[in-house]
């Protein structure tokens, strides 16, 4: 089955469908190289979560790093949803998106000044503070403005999310939060700071988990901190246990978010948090599976001992496989007869490292249009301008219609802030 199906198909032509339209014709329409999103995939995702919060207090905070276009914000925002923020750019965006600053929390392991300020301006619901430094910045930040800053601090529990050394952020030598033995101390001197006021706790063990385990071993550490603070008079009203549920790239098999809300929630009540209300990180997982890179064959080299597919999409455009080895599908748009050689898919980026696919086997010829799948997530939104290449443009198919959700970038607009020497 592909990955990002039911919303991805392969019709009785042979076309590659999302969400019903045939995403060849959307290459011809609106250019390639080409992000393709369905809203219908982004609103199936994150409904999982919410029917497995239902009855709950809860604010599932969609982590827009991972896809952090305007039209995706507005999609979550409408289906209830909050946002998790990581930047004062991302603080734009959430203003840009029309969400209020009381469905917003916003994490990073280094805040400045500035992005604080704007942030205690906005009036976000939560700063998710990772160091002691940050707890005094802020409280004198919040003490200039007036009002007192609600906080959690990311504890970093000291688990192993079982994933790549790269994307794994709650292991003791990882630059995350604050050590969980650390956690009771930096609580005392949070809640002795006059401009801060404590509201809850918060980790996030890592991105593309495929396990539940980890996320328990997380949140029974986050429960034994919440027990030794209340006994202090330190009183926590939200647990925070952050995203990084992982998507089908290629075989894996994680649990659906209704199976890992599930089991947390059991362990909430099992051990009598049950009345706590839960906030939720996820990124990834709203979006990885509903969207695809369509990119055009430009030409092909066969070698002595590799054959190079050239294509029109790069490094710049999806990063996933140069920074981290990812595997991502590739699928022809059309399928045609005849052999399938094993192909390296490469960009035209002068660096060997850039490539999208290793050893494919596609029956493809130049001109022929491949779709690179589970690109919804850290596609787009970790687009450079590597090399003076414009970044693609973003659809999105809304109720059955394509819509331009972003411009493809003119590569003028990309020097018009230099200016010469005179
Ligand atoms: C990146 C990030 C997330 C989302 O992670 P996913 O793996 O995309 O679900 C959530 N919380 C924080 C603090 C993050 O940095």
């Amino acid at each position: 089955m592909l990955p990002g199906a039911p919303h991805l198909a392969r019709d009785s032509a042979g076309r590659l469908t999302l969400d019903g339209l045939a995403l060849a014709d959307l290459a011809r329409e609106f250019g390639s190289p080409l992000y393709v999103y369905s809203q219908a995939a982004m609103l199936q995702a994150v409904a999982a979560y919410q029917r497995a919060l239902v009855g709950r207090q809860h604010l599932v905070c969609y982590a827009m790093k991972a896809n952090s276009n305007l039209a995706v914000l507005q999609t979550f925002a409408r289906a209830g949803c909050g946002l998790d923020i990581v930047s004062g750019g991302e603080l734009l965006r959430a203003q840009a998106a029309g969400v209020p600053g009381d469905r917003v929390v916003f994490s990073g392991v280094g805040k400045s000044r500035r992005e604080l300020q704007a942030a205690l301006a906005y009036g976000v619901r939560c700063f998710n503070v990772e160091s002691l430094p940050e707890l005094d910045l802020l409280s004198a930040e919040a003490q200039r403005f007036g009002r007192p800053a609600p906080i959690s601090l990311r504890v970093n529990p000291d688990v192993d999310a079982g994933t790549h050394p790269y994307i794994s952020t709650g292991l003791r030598d990882n630059k995350f939060g604050i050590a969980h033995d650390q956690a009771v101390a930096a609580y005392r001197h949070a809640a002795s700071l006059p401009g801060l006021r404590v509201v809850g706790i918060d980790c996030h063990i890592g991105s593309q988990i495929t396990q539940i385990e980890p996320y328990l071993d997380a949140l029974d550490r986050l429960l034994d901190l919440v027990e030794a603070l209340e006994r202090e008079g330190i009183a926590i009203h939200h647990i925070d246990v952050g995203g990084g549920l992982g998507i089908q790239y290629s075989d894996e098999a994680p649990p659906t978010a209704d199976e890992l809300v599930g089991r947390l929630l059991q362990r909430l009540d099992a051990r009598g948090h049950g009345h706590r209300e839960v906030l939720m990180e996820p990124g990834r997982s709203l979006v990885g599976n509903a969207g695809v890179l369509l990119t055009e064959v430009l030409a092909l080299k066969p070698g002595p001992t590799k054959n190079f597919c050239i294509v029109d999409a790069a490094m710049n455009d999806l990063m996933r496989p140069a920074m981290y080895e990812a595997w991502m599908a590739i699928e022809p748009c059309q399928q045609r007869p005849g052999p399938a050689p094993a192909w390296d898919v490469v960009g035209p980026v002068c660096e060997s490292g850039d490539w999208l696919g290793r050893d494919r086997c596609l029956a493809v010829e130049a001109g022929d249009m491949l779709a690179v799948l589970s690109a919804g997530a850290y596609g787009m939104s970790m687009a450079s301008n590597y090399n003076t290449r414009p970044r693609a443009a973003e659809v999105m198919i809304v109720d059955g219609q394509p819509m331009l959700i972003r411009e493809r970038e003119d590569a003028a607009a990309l020097f018009a802030g230099e200016r010469l020497l005179g």
